[in-house]
């Protein structure tokens, strides 16, 4: 059965732009050019362009993006990355497969981002001096208190990766995130903010010998063709996607005003209701990736609004120390990870997705509302 309201709806995504879609898809088909070529080479440049960065490298998916911009960084073999648990496992996939040991930090409760009070004590523990990288998350779309976590990597002498994979076209201070740091991954999964059909990712950084390194590392650590200076990946954005992203770039900043409207009509909508509506940082244009709220008895309003037609998710059920890959053994920052727990166990990811019909945020918040009427806690 379908959802009345679905969580995302990627239908909804193509019929909007079907015919620049298909004729797009059908111009790559009929060029017989489908690996590193013009629509990539185009994707590229826009990319860099609408975030007003110098460099953009296209790659196979996120989390190769963000293990492409970390190989890059050069950093000692099993040096530290500060990340925060309460991501997708993704970033840690990626911190690791880097030849890195991601160090798990406590998130911000209300932002739910990187704290930098609490990566700033990391830094001054014992595990300090085996950091030389901080991964800031935009998580939900919401941009990292980037300011600090710069500062702090200036005085600790780290780089900065940022894992953009949810924020598409956010800013704080009128800066675009992925352009803070030395480098940033982006995603392109169907469901993202830009979301291609299938797979893709991009490293985005305005240090051109950093852009020419992962450009390098993406193809086998090519110098020049069949010749390697390094050994490197297969990971490459391919051209149909390219052009699928070409089409859907025109229609990012409209696309995420769309879920920006959205995402006040929610905060009016449950204004009153006892769930916690997301925050938006002070000069942060955030870009509601996910609509994440915060409910007590939140599985028992989960099954409600399922009952009522209405599509939710948990982003993410566990952090990253909690699941069974690197439950045990994946370390941590001294302030322990109290926050990120107690997140896991309250959030709830609302239906958003640009095309969504404002009346939809009114039926999800009357089935909020009944759900409090009838006494959460009895079910
Ligand atoms: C989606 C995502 C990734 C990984 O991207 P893929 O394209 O799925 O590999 C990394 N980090 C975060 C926070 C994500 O949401």
């Amino acid at each position: 059965m379908t959802d009345l309201v679905p969580l995302v709806d990627l239908n909804a995504a193509y019929d909007t732009r079907r015919g620049k879609l298909d004729a797009a898809v059908r111009r790559v088909m009929e060029s017989g050019w489908y690996i590193l070529g013009q629509e990539v080479e185009a994707f590229e440049r826009e990319f860099a362009a609408f975030l007003g960065a110098t460099g953009c490298v296209g790659a196979a998916s996120g989390t190769d993006a963000l293990e492409l911009a970390l190989r890059a960084c050069d950093l000692p073999a099993g040096s530290g990355v500060i990340a925060p648990s309460h991501t997708a496992v993704a970033t840690a996939v990626a911190i690791e497969r880097a030849g890195l040991v991601p160090v798990l930090v406590d998130v911000q409760a209300d932002a739910y981002t990187l704290d930098p009070k609490s990566v700033e004590e990391t830094l001054q523990s014992g595990i300090g001096s085996e950091v030389r990288a901080i991964v800031p998350v935009h998580l939900y779309g919401q941009p990292a208190d980037l300011p600090a976590l710069l500062n702090l990597a200036r005085r600790y002498g780290l780089r900065i990766v940022e894992d953009c994979a949810q924020a598409h076209g956010a800013t704080l201070a009128g800066r675009p995130c992925g352009t803070w740091g030395d480098l940033a991954a982006f995603s392109f999964y169907p469901t993202k903010n830009l979301g291609a059909m299938g797979d893709g990712g991009a490293v985005v950084t305005s240090d051109a010998a950093l852009a020419a390194r992962v450009r390098s590392l993406r193809q086998y650590g090519w110098r020049d063709r069949y010749v390697s200076a390094e050994p490197g990946m297969n990971s490459r954005l391919d051209e149909l996607q390219a052009a699928v992203l070409r089409v859907r770039l025109a229609h990012l900043a409209d696309d995420n005003e769309a879920r920006r409207g959205l995402a006040a009509a929610y905060a009016e909508a449950l204004a009153g209701t006892r769930v916690e509506c997301p925050t938006e940082r002070a000069k942060g244009r955030h870009v509601y990736h996910l609509y994440v709220i915060q409910a007590d008895w939140r599985d028992s309003l989960r099954s409600h609004l399922q009952r009522r037609g209405i599509g939710t998710g948990i982003h993410y059920p566990a952090a990253i120390h909690q699941q069974p890959a690197y439950r045990g053994r994946v370390r941590s920052g001294p302030g322990g990870l109290a926050r990120t727990e107690r997140l896991c166990s309250r959030i709830l990811s609302l239906p958003m997705y640009p095309q969504m019909p404002p009346e939809s945020v009114a039926k999800v918040a009357e089935a909020i509302r009944d759900w409090e009427k009838t006494g959460p806690a009895r079910r």
